[in-house]
């Protein structure tokens, strides 16, 4: 087998089932079947040339949305689901 895990600098990410996300890369050429892949429990991506790739589907495919530095306060939250006074809804 070609097939190794590979340690990560930094963890994955979780599935939305909460499993715990592994990279698995093939060293086999792209055109033979190698490549950047995530796999949990119950999911895999396919095989990307690029690891980023391969993140990127996972995160797409679980909407796992990573986390963007806050440059400035967030001052356009909305708030939904307030009922006013007298029961009207907003
Ligand atoms: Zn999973």
């Amino acid at each position: 087998m070609t097939q190794r895990q590979m340690t990560l600098v930094e963890p994955l990410p979780t599935c939305k089932q909460g499993h715990t996300a592994r990279h698995i890369f093939d060293a086999r050429r792209a055109g033979a079947g190698g490549g950047h892949l995530i796999e949990c429990a119950c999911s895999q991506t396919r095989k990307h040339a690029e690891f980023v790739d391969a993140l990127g589907e996972w995160k797409r495919a679980h909407r796992i949305r990573t986390p963007r530095p806050q440059l400035q306060p967030a001052t356009n939250v909305t708030q939904l689901g307030l009922r006013l006074k007298g029961g009207r809804t907003a």
